[in-house]
């Protein structure tokens, strides 16, 4: 057995699992040993029967609710049917030299099968106290409920090894018809047959300075620990090893892209002075500071690639533009992706009137739409980088919205990029998901970043309420009085989570697809209601990612003309629509979006003279969720909500990591600045000592399985 083992090969492996585990994502055995667990249960605490009696060393914990484990042999077994419950009892009565205790399970009829009387096993859970006995006659036992259990070889009792019971057991993440129990059974003869024989990636030298555990230690304790704090440990070092393999791949990247090649565009300061003198408002300092750093990149030959980060409403638009006039005026041509068509018609529009006048072509390619052939800025979507799309002159690209955007598009879009010498574009990517500092160290690799810090003059901060279910009238209320005043409104439904197995877990079916048509059943829910219910004298309108481009663009254009007074949608308003008349912003079921979506949401209004509200609707506020929507009430900042979600919750999936297939560990790990820097820093100096790692071919090798993996787009 080696790590590439399909796990077709794997004993015990058959065709039901092994399509299961696909679903989980697991086709090697290097995929069985590093699926993790995400917790552990503690079984730890083998006791004697007696000593949770009365009186016993354990009964003031057994009555606490702690789970106890215990070793004996199965007297008595039999199911029960209760008829007034409609169930069926399993019980058991086992029994080690110090006592008995007698065991029920509910509505598990098949356990009677697992084992039999006479069997030696391991009882794990609660146990419960005398006289309790509800259900049963016969004398009052201690009980234990619904224990985890694990049938014994008798001539090892008491038993050490164990591995459902009698120890710290690990927890996976499951998916349907794929219990933590079966994948234990599975991990752990695999992990006895191979963890000794890996070899370590991780250099000794390293290893060593920082006091990890070795690879087959690590393993072992992250699977079946001999305590939390060993598992703590194991850990650490898997998360170090992925921030730093991560470290090495973006550095690497980095290094390569240094020696690349573009086109030099000079600088043509009249054109932009003009320009800006045009524009309707004063740039910012922030907005000229951007553009400033920008044009000065776009002078050298080497790739530009840079992130201009500012908040919703800070104007990136207008900097891009001044980016793309320089380039066009040079003599090159742009484009410019978005990440939805309804952006991408909105900048198309933005681009043709803020650069027709320099006798710019602006064209517009999307899935459905193509205008203007031989364009000297094309903006679009991703249809941009389909095969056959070329751009014979092309120096610079900017992608809005989509800081995923990477290597692998670049690399795309300069196909089919001519001329003499092997230029590649500059890229400029734009965000307003600001991106914790260790999150840009680790996945972009210190890329380039201009900051819009500063809101352009005269806007008025959006106001911030959390509306419990009791207050919705009058909030309704509030909202008619704004749109008979003239503005208008967003409603934003719901995320309707995918369905959960009894263990909480994710189910690992739903894909993509059928969560989008959950979306669009909310959003036709609610346009019911409130268009039925609510605002029967207001023009309501729908917007969901499932209708047609040309009904979508429909509504998008009646709602900026006003047509539509309130607007139901889905998170397709997340990112960059601009109207400006559009005052209101109602979250429902806010508790499920995250905060940097939820700032997100808010940034679509807010962007005209008039005051600007964001309701958040919410049922249930946990406590959790309470923080959250409270730090957005608090806060209008992008960045400190970004830094104060990541301490809140972990970085999720705020910022798109699981489309780029980034290691789990790693970006759980990102709240730990130190460990990170300690990471990268290990990295740089291993890339200085031997850039091509030739002294380390399993490191080498563990890169090419992350290019695999890993997609920067
Ligand atoms: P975002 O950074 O979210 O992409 P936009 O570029 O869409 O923001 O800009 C939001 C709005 O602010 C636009 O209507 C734009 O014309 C306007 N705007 C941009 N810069 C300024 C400025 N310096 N002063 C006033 N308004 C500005
Ligand atoms: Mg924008």
């Amino acid at each position: 057995m080696e790590l590439s083992t399909p796990v077709e090969k794997v004993p015990r492996v058959g065709p039901w699992y092994q399509k299961r585990l696909k679903r989980l994502g697991i086709k090697t055995v290097r995929d069985i040993i590093f699926h993790f667990p995400h917790r552990y249960e503690d079984f730890s605490n083998l006791i004697p029967i007696a000593h949770i009696e009365e009186g016993g060393p354990a009964f003031a914990e057994a009555s606490s609710g702690k789970p106890f484990c215990f070793q004996g042999e199965i007297t008595d077994l039999k199911n029960i049917r209760t008829f007034r419950k409609r169930m069926v009892l399993t019980q058991a009565t086992l029994k080690d030299q110090t006592g008995t205790l007698k065991a029920i399970w509910f509505n598990q009829p098949y356990l009677i099968s697992t084992f039999k009387k006479g069997d030696y096993v391991c009882l794990a859970g609660k146990v419960t106290k005398k006289g309790r006995a509800m259900y049963l006659s016969g004398p009052a036992y201690e009980k234990i409920r619904n224990p985890k259990s694990e049938v014994l070889n008798k001539l090892q009792i008491p038993n050490s090894n164990l591995t459902h019971t009698g120890r710290l057991i690990p927890v996976y993440p499951e998916t349907e018809g794929l219990s933590s129990k079966w994948l234990r059974f599975i991990v752990k003869p695999v992990l006895l047959e191979i963890k000794d024989k890996l070899p370590d990636p991780l250099p000794q030298t390293i290893r060593q300075k920082f006091d990890f555990l070795p690879l087959n230690q690590a393993l072992w304790q992250i699977h079946f620990p001999d305590n939390l704090e060993s598992s703590q440990e194991a850990k650490k070092r898997f998360a170090f090893e992925e921030l730093f393999e991560l470290s090495i791949f973006v550095l690497r990247e980095r290094l390569k892209l240094a020696k690349e090649k573009a086109q030099a565009v000079p600088l043509n300061l009249g054109v932009i002075k003009e320009f800006v003198g045009g524009l309707p408002f004063k740039l910012t300092s922030a907005q000229k500071k951007a553009a400033w750093q920008i044009l000065k990149d776009l002078e050298k030959p080497r790739p530009m690639n840079r992130l201009l980060e500012g908040d919703v409403g800070s104007g990136k638009t207008v900097v891009a533009a001044i980016a793309i006039l320089n380039v066009v005026k040079a003599g090159f041509q742009t484009a410019f992706m978005a990440p939805t068509e309804i952006l991408a018609n909105q900048h198309y529009d933005t681009f043709d009137r803020l650069l027709a006048v320099f006798d710019i072509k602006v064209g517009l390619m999307t899935g459905k739409k193509k205008i203007k052939e031989e364009a000297d800025v094309t903006v679009g979507t991703h249809a941009l980088i389909q095969e056959g799309v070329k751009f014979p002159n092309l120096a610079l690209v900017v992608v809005d919205e989509q800081h995923r955007f990477g290597v692998e598009q670049r690399a795309r879009l300069c196909r089919g990029y001519g001329g003499q010498a092997k230029l590649i574009p500059h890229l400029l990517s734009m965000t307003a998901t600001p991106i914790p500092r260790t999150l840009s160290l680790t996945v972009f690799g210190d890329l380039d970043l201009s900051l819009l810090d500063e809101m352009p003059e005269g806007r008025k901060k959006v106001i911030t309420k959390i509306v419990k279910p009791q207050e919705k009238r009058e909030t309704y209320e509030f909202i008619r009085e704004k749109v008979k005043a003239g503005r208008q409104v967003f409603v934003i439904c719901p995320r309707i989570e995918p369905s959960k197995t009894s263990n909480g877990q994710l189910n690992g079916q739903v894909s993509q697809r059928q969560f989008s048509w959950l979306d669009v059943k909310a959003v036709k829910q609610e346009y019911e209601k409130l268009s039925k219910d609510v605002f029967p004298d207001l023009k309501v309108g729908m917007l969901h990612g499932k209708m047609k481009t040309k009904e979508k663009e429909q509504v998008m254009q009646n709602f900026k003309e006003g047509e539509i007074d309130v607007l139901v949608a889905t998170s397709v308003v997340e990112v960059g629509v601009d109207i400006p008349n559009a005052t209101i912003m109602l979250i429902e079921g806010a508790e499920k979006f995250g905060l940097a979506q939820l700032h997100q949401f808010r940034g679509r209004v807010g962007r005209g003279q008039e005051q600007s509200w964001c309701f958040l609707f919410t049922e249930s506020p946990g406590l959790i969720t309470n923080r959250r929507l409270r730090a957005l009430v608090s806060s209008d900042s992008g960045f400190e909500l970004a830094e104060k979600d990541l301490k809140i919750r972990g970085p999720g999936d705020f910022s798109g990591q699981r489309q780029w297939g980034l290691p789990d560990l790693a970006m759980a790990s990102l709240a730990d600045v130190s460990l990170v820097e300690k990471a990268r820093n290990e990295a740089k100096d291993i890339l200085h000592l031997d850039p091509e790692l030739e002294k380390y071919p399993l490191l080498r090798e563990r890169l090419r399985e992350f290019r695999e993996r890993v997609h920067l787009e």
